[in-house]
């Protein structure tokens, strides 16, 4: 079977793009730390500065300051790639508690 021929999806302007496209993950405008239910809490004894969890993180969230990676909890969604990627495993989903 022949597959079918892809539409050709035309947007006159920037507002009619979806969200999801006009910028890397959710923008700085979707404050996406309200999704949460856990949080990621790393710890600096073990963190190696690799920068894996900044590279991952799907959202504006990790931010790396003086080499260290920082989350920002007003983005963190809390899906936790950054801890299954960290390779030190210093980074541990906790319960959020607002
Ligand atoms: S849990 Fe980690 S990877 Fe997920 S949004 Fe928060 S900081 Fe980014
Ligand atoms: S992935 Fe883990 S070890 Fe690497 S910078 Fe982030 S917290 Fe540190």
């Amino acid at each position: 079977m022949r597959p079918k021929k892809a539409k050709k999806i035309v947007f006159n302007s920037a507002e009619d793009m979806p969200t999801m496209i006009c910028s890397v993950g959710s923008q700085t405008h979707n404050l996406t730390g309200a999704w949460r239910n856990i949080r990621p809490e790393m710890d600096r004894t073990k963190c190696i500065k690799c920068g894996m969890c900044w590279k991952f993180c799907p959202e504006p969230a990790i931010e790396v300051v003086g080499e260290w990676p920082v989350v920002d909890y007003d983005y963190c969604k809390g899906c936790g790639i950054c801890a299954e990627e960290c390779p030190a495993k210093c980074i541990a989903m906790v319960e959020e508690r607002r």
